[in-house]
């Protein structure tokens, strides 16, 4: 068979399938898979599983043992079906099914699975469902097109992307299922746009600061320490002296939105005194505690960037009198980037040349992603994201994705996934 001939009928099979494509979109968005908690996991893992099972894959549920966050109430269940062809490379195409909470502000059911005027609506159709979707069925194309498999492809459904993914990724990272010494290529199809290809994310460093002074009555404030007036000396200097120099500091990798390439840091939470609500007392508050998220750039690091932040509490620590300030590390996630020579970039972006007619932009989240397990723990360096949808609509009221993005989004795929495993010279 030529090239042009493989291209054509896999082409053919995803634009025949694109009814049931939706379909599955929307029998994944029915599945309530809130997380936080982690509501109905078990649920969808065996909802896919036991799809790819009828598809022909092999497959494996892994449950993230021995991890606090699985529980019998909420078990932390993962899906990974293999479908084994030629002796050519594995190519591991893995979305999360875990969805943020619906929040406010919808004009459709969330969980309803609504389709119309050409668009799936309802919680994760976009952040990602329909991602998910798109990569059975470019595996599901690729068999209906009769294209034997030079290599072996793996589909894999993981929880708690949202909130971290340790019991998702980052444990079949560490128990070696997704692994350099098995894994040569990675995809997640995380909504990126359907013709953008991710290349990796800043790092996040999320810290808590804690003000201790000393109480007292709060009719003679002069004869205690006031640690929320402490914690406000902090603030001022990270708005006065750190903001300004982060905002001055550009990386070269090419974040999206283009404000997000320069470093920042969000005062995520600030709690001091007596509790909010309750019934007043007269006290000098001995205890104020704020969460900054500070995201950091790759040409930063993060030593740099955590001895930046010591320096500043150090500071505030000699001009506040009275106050000790102490800090703790809550969560450090290092940035990642695809090689830029990276087959999985050029194969995709050849795909996307043949589907939609031009060349892939090249972005980095501002955020994060799962790619940091595969790049760092299972150290597989080729991952990017790429999949249907638009970023800008993950986690709000009314999330869509378009069935057009979806099908053309299953074709790259697919192509991508030949191309990948040696086809394309076939
Ligand atoms: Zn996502």
């Amino acid at each position: 068979m030529s090239i042009t001939g493989v291209v054509d009928r896999v082409v053919a099979e995803v634009d025949r399938a694109a009814d049931e494509i939706v379909q599955y979109t929307v029998d994944l968005v029915r599945i309530p898979t809130v997380n936080p908690p982690g509501d109905a996991y078990d649920a969808c893992a065996h909802f896919i599983g036991a799809d790819l099972k009828r598809r022909g894959f092999d497959v494996e549920y892994i449950a993230a043992e021995g991890l606090p966050e699985h529980t019998p109430r909420f078990p932390r269940v993962n899906v990974v079906g293999s479908r084994r062809g030629g002796p050519g490379p594995v190519v591991h195409l893995n979305g999360h099914f875990d969805v943020v909470p619906p929040g406010e502000g919808w004009t459709v059911d969330p969980f309803g699975g609504i389709v119309r005027d050409g668009r799936i609506h309802g919680r994760g159709a976009c952040d990602m469902k329909a991602g998910l979707a798109a990569g059975l069925f470019a595996v599901e194309a690729i068999h209906r097109a009769g294209v034997p498999l030079p290599g072996t492809v793996e589909v894999s459904g993981t929880v708690d992307e949202e909130s971290g993914g340790f019991a998702g990724v980052a444990y079949l990272a560490r128990r070696g299922r997704i692994a350099r010494r098995r894994t040569d290529f990675v995809i997640i199809p995380e909504p990126l746009n359907v013709d953008r290809i991710c290349i990796g994310h800043r790092g996040a460093y999320w810290f808590e600061v804690t003000a201790h002074g000393r109480t007292g009555h709060g009719s003679m404030p002069f004869l205690g320490v006031n640690a929320i007036e402490g914690m406000g000396r902090l603030l001022q200097s990270v708005r006065e002296d750190l903001v300004p120099v982060l905002a001055s500091r550009r990386t070269g990798v090419p974040v999206v939105p283009p404000g997000a390439r320069h470093a920042t840091i969000n005062i995520n939470s600030i709690d001091g005194g007596q509790t909010v609500g309750g019934i007043q007392t007269p006290c000098i508050a001995d205890l104020c505690r704020a969460v900054f998220d500070r995201r950091f750039l790759i040409e930063e690091g993060f030593d740099a960037t955590k001895a930046e932040v010591e320096r500043l509490v150090q500071r505030a620590n000699a001009q506040a009198p009275g106050v000790h300030f102490e800090m703790r590390d809550l969560m450090v996630v290092h940035p990642t980037r695809t090689p830029d020579d990276s087959p999985v970039i050029a194969a995709l972006d050849r795909s996307m040349r043949r589907i939609l007619g031009k060349p892939a932009e090249l972005v980095a989240s501002p955020g994060t992603y799962d790619h940091k397990h595969v790049a760092r723990i299972a150290d597989v360096p080729h991952c990017v994201a790429y999949g249907p949808g638009i970023l800008d609509l993950a986690h709000q009221p009314d999330e869509w994705c378009a069935i057009d993005d979806l099908v053309n989004a299953t074709k790259i795929i697919a192509l991508a996934t030949l191309d990948l495993m040696g086809a394309r010279a076939a």
